[in-house]
């Protein structure tokens, strides 16, 4: 028995480690899609047929959590894996282990729901860039390049410096007190088929499971581990000296080994058969694009109508107005007709000068004013709908494959855009030397197809691939811009 069981957290060991170099995104690609999918309900443009490729991966994990419990923490998270192998090191060198008091802990506990509620109110609701930088999952995606992106993600790298240290001396340190993504599992993991079984009648008094409880979880006194902390290690059932400590699924003790490996091949088989579908519906819809876009006429030069438009936007507060006037398709005016705004004045004036020097409405926000910033840009967003010549039909690029060069995090980031009737119909990543933030690859391109713009959402924890590639296809789109 004792054989099976060290086999068992063998093999946990090796799925860490496999997870930890071959998808080590999947913490931050999980959290993307949970991010997205909040986003969607919230502007109330959630559809399930269209976008469910795109949050495959979360549904996938938050199901086997439902059913299963926290295997993605146990065995694939790579955060996960770090802080475990920062404790296991840190208990050979230091050669002690740190007791957190059981009163403090079950309070810390709850912290990471205060930081999950901090992330959807204050960061996804409002939009707001402002904790951008202490993002320690963006920084924990530049550590093989610290020396370029310790300004951009101070914050982060102080955040990451304070979860290793904590590592050190708490096991799953990281895991029991902040980590938002846990909370969302201890939540969803309540309910699940597969626990811990551990009658109490047949314990002796050596406590020896508690104490070796990845998540500190008070197993003396309990006969069943009905707990959201659990996270699947088994590392209780690895130290019994009684052997009293089992896996149960709905009422049948099971080998440990069984449920693990269902969880997950369930993951990598969905997974894998979810990239290839969503392949093909992306492909799918970027011919689509190009069709319906086939019948464009051509005519008409201008894009917008002289004449000076107003707008609305909601900043801090609603009805913040503003007249934009148009001279020769150019934008030669901002000006804030009225506003609710009880902060962030600056923007008030900023912002305007910055639409008018740069011709866009994608423009740095004022730090600090970051909800004012972006009321003022949809307000003039809103405004220019109204000049736009709607029978607009003289294209914007000729068709044709172009190839642009961007900058990741490395150098030499090159794409190849295909163009078909004013549409970008495919972007093909040619080369790159991104040793992370290889999910930004993937996801951006995508994005772009699907926006047609090159102004997306980076890919949370690879920001500078992420901006590489709308470089390069910038880069690419600019040979494809008529009269070039
Ligand atoms: S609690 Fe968070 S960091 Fe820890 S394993 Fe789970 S998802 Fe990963
Ligand atoms: S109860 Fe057992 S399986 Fe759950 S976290 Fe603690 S040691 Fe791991």
């Amino acid at each position: 028995m004792k054989k099976t069981i060290s086999k068992l957290q063998g093999l946990r060991l090796i799925s860490q480690i496999m997870f930890l170099f071959l998808m080590p995104e999947l913490f931050t690609l999980i959290f993307n899609q949970l991010k997205k999918l909040y986003s969607m309900i919230l502007k109330g443009n959630f559809d399930v047929i269209s976008v469910w490729p795109q949050l495959l991966t979360m549904s996938t994990i938050f199901i086997i959590t439902i059913i299963f419990g926290r295997f993605f923490c146990g065995w694939l998270c790579t955060f996960g894996a770090i802080n475990d192998f920062i404790y296991i090191i840190s208990k050979k060198v230091f050669k002690t282990k740190f007791k957190v008091d059981e009163k403090v802990d079950s309070i810390l506990k709850y912290l990471k729901y205060v930081i999950l509620l901090f992330i959807i109110v204050v960061i996804w609701t409002s939009g707001n860039t402002a904790f951008d930088s202490y993002s320690p999952w963006d920084a924990f995606a530049q550590v093989d390049n610290i020396s370029g992106a310790i300004a951009e993600y101070t914050g982060g790298f102080i955040l990451l410096a304070i979860i290793a240290i904590g590592a050190a001396f708490i096991e799953r340190f990281f895991c029991r007190y902040l980590c938002p993504l846990g909370a969302v599992f201890t939540i969803l993991s309540k309910a699940r088929i597969l626990k811990i079984k551990k009658l109490r009648d047949k314990c002796g008094p050596c406590r020896i499971c508690t104490n070796n409880c990845s998540m500190g979880i008070k197993l003396y006194e309990m006969d069943k581990v009905n707990s959201g902390e659990c996270i699947n290690c088994f590392k209780c059932i690895a130290v019994c000296p009684r052997k009293n400590t089992k896996v149960n699924v709905l009422g049948e003790d099971v080998n440990p080994l069984l449920p693990s490996a269902i969880a997950i091949a369930a993951f990598t088989g969905v997974n894998a058969l979810g990239g290839v579908m969503n392949d093909g519906m992306v492909n799918h819809s970027s011919n689509n694009t190009a069709a319906s876009s086939s019948n464009v006429n051509k005519s008409e030069q201008k894009k917008y109508k002289d004449g000076t438009y107003t707008g609305v936007g909601k900043g801090k507060n609603p009805d913040l107005k503003v007249a934009v006037t148009i001279k020769d398709d150019k934008i030669t005016n901002v000006e804030i007709v009225s506003n609710n705004e009880t902060k962030g004045k600056e923007a008030l004036s900023t912002i305007p000068n910055k639409i008018v020097d740069t011709q866009s409405t994608d423009v740095d926000v004022v730090s600090g004013a970051t909800m004012t910033s972006k009321g003022i840009m949809e307000a003039v967003n809103d405004a220019l709908s109204q000049a736009e010549i709607k029978d607009v039909n003289q294209k914007k690029y000729n068709d044709g494959i172009y190839t642009g060069i961007g900058q990741g995090k490395n150098p030499d980031l090159k794409v190849a855009v295909t163009v078909k009737d004013d549409k970008i119909t495919n972007v093909e990543i040619v080369s790159n030397n991104e040793t992370k933030g290889k999910e930004a690859l993937e996801v951006i391109p995508k994005e772009i197809i699907e926006k047609q713009s090159t102004d997306v959402d980076a890919v949370s924890g690879a920001t500078m691939t992420s901006k590489g590639i709308m470089m390069a296809v910038k880069d690419s789109l600019s040979q494809a811009t008529k009269n070039n």
